[in-house]
């Protein structure tokens, strides 16, 4: 594996290449990570993975600091995975040429939009950067960020002509999603936010079979969970899976949730 930070030699080595897969991450590899790289690998793409804690998407510099990095773990698990290229600018670099700035429509500012303002704004900006630089031509995306890959593909995809491959949740025994965040529980908040998880997925389950979703009132659940285990939930939501409306189920939907639980913030999909 070659590890890469300059984007100029980045761009030497790969521009013949014209099977790229890309996956974007912030570090702290573990198994969902591990699913997007696979699922280029499949394809027989040539896989770069890109490592950058990105500042302009924390909201709180705080959040930023404290996000569990652990660059040698890293390229530890990406060079057994035979990954060809890892990439990881400074954001010096990252952020010294000019590049379009996006601002969300109104109709976006809904779930994460609404309660990280300029979150997205700043993924944005750095995946039009990334894929300046990365010209690749399928990008590798996980579910447990859905509404990321929503507004990616919405604001993305056309510009750079890049097929966004998404790719489901992997979990810890059927239960909580990977992420790079639980690092930051202890056993007991871990624990807990498994069980949320556990009984999350029985809501929507639970709503699979009921004619009318909404007698399932999510506004009860919610004050349940947040006084059993001690949380903050950002919110509770039945959206559906094509255009995120609120409560619309024509098509696919899925239960969306956000909550704080010992000021670590959780989001996941089910
Ligand atoms: P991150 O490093 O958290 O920015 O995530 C990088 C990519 O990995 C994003 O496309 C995420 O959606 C994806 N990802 C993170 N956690 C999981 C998971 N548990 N299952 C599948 N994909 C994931």
């Amino acid at each position: 594996m070659k590890i890469i930070t300059s984007i100029f030699d980045l761009n030497k080595e790969i521009k013949n290449y014209k099977n790229i897969g890309f996956v974007p991450t912030m570090g702290g590899i573990h198994e969902g990570h591990k699913s997007l790289i696979k699922a280029s690998q499949n394809k027989k793409k040539m896989t770069i993975v890109s490592i950058f804690v990105n500042p302009a998407q924390f909201n709180k510099k705080d959040d930023f600091k404290k996000y569990p990095r652990n660059i040698q773990n890293d390229i530890a698990i990406l060079k057994k995975l035979n990954v060809e290229y890892l990439f990881t600018p400074n954001a010096k670099d990252m952020y010294k040429f000019k590049a379009k700035k996006f601002s969300l429509k109104k109709k976006d500012k809904i779930l994460c939009a609404k309660f990280r303002v300029g979150h997205f704004e700043g993924v944005l900006n750095v995946m039009n950067r990334l894929l300046t630089i990365i010209k690749s031509k399928d990008l590798y995306m996980g579910e447990k960020d859905y509404q990321q890959l929503y507004l990616i593909k919405k604001y993305l995809s056309k510009k750079f002509k890049v097929r966004i491959n998404s790719c489901p949740t992997i979990r810890i025994n059927n239960k909580i999603a990977l992420s790079t965040r639980n690092k930051l529980l202890n056993k007991r908040s871990f624990k807990k936010a498994s069980e949320i998880a556990s009984f999350l997925k029985k809501i929507k389950y639970r709503s699979i079979s009921h004619a009318s979703k909404l007698d399932l009132n999510l506004p009860d659940y919610k004050k349940e969970l947040e006084k059993k285990y001690k949380i903050k939930i950002d919110y509770l939501e039945f959206r559906d899976e094509k255009n995120l409306k609120l409560n619309n189920f024509k098509n696919k939907y899925r239960l969306f949730v956000a909550y704080k639980i010992d000021n670590v913030r959780l989001i996941d999909n089910y």
